[in-house]
């Protein structure tokens, strides 16, 4: 999924679950907590080209991995607001972080391109094949909302922004209910290569 949506979705998420004196500042650490892991588009080497597709959506993408992800974020979070509003600026909540960083891994686990979500557990990389990799219609509320929910410390108008991101996501909906109902899976057919087949029931 885009960059756009990963950092809109986990500050809503952070926000919604943040009590109001701190929800500027979970917004802001979550934003960043919804980022963090496409940070590993930096490993790379000269000498070995596959490296940066080795470890893209690897370990950062874990949701084992996303307490570290949401601690990193909260602690860079906190020295940027300290720096820019004083010693004595609410931190965030960990907890709220934590949300916006396990929001990552779902999300990208949605799309087609194999991510390693259940690791150090499994090494295989899983694509669930629910949505494209760029919905500007389900980004936009997300966007809106949640920048309009930050500027009034409002809880209501993140929640409405999640709210519209579940009701726009009808192709993560139809998937989901082709995966259930469906059973798209043969027995002999590995989870990771299972791909969607066939319309959902009425
Ligand atoms: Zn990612």
């Amino acid at each position: 999924m885009d960059p756009l949506t990963h950092v809109s979705l986990a500050a809503c998420a952070a926000m919604a679950v943040s009590a109001r004196p701190k929800r500027r500042a979970a917004g802001f650490a979550g934003a960043l907590a919804g980022l963090l892991p496409d940070a590993d588009v930096f490993i790379r080497s000269a000498a070995d080209p596959l490296l940066a597709v080795e470890y893209h959506r690897h370990f950062t993408h874990a949701f084992a991995f996303q307490p570290l992800t949401a601690l990193l974020a909260l602690g860079i979070a906190t020295a940027l607001r300290r720096v820019a509003f004083g010693p004595n600026t609410p931190r965030a909540p960990f907890y709220a972080v934590l949300v916006a960083a396990l929001t990552h891994p779902f999300c990208d686990w949605w799309t087609s391109y194999g991510t390693r979500v259940f690791w150090p557990f499994t090494q295989d990389r899983l694509a669930l094949d629910w949505v494209s990799v760029i919905d500007p219609l389900v980004t936009l509320p997300l966007i809106v909302l949640g920048v309009w929910g930050a500027k009034r410390r409002s809880a209501a108008l993140p929640m409405l922004a999640l709210g519209c991101f579940a009701l726009l996501d009808r192709e993560s909906w139809d998937a989901w209910r082709g995966t259930c109902f469906s059973r798209r899976c043969n027995n002999n057919e590995p989870p990771n290569t299972c791909k969607r087949s066939g319309n959902a029931p009425a």
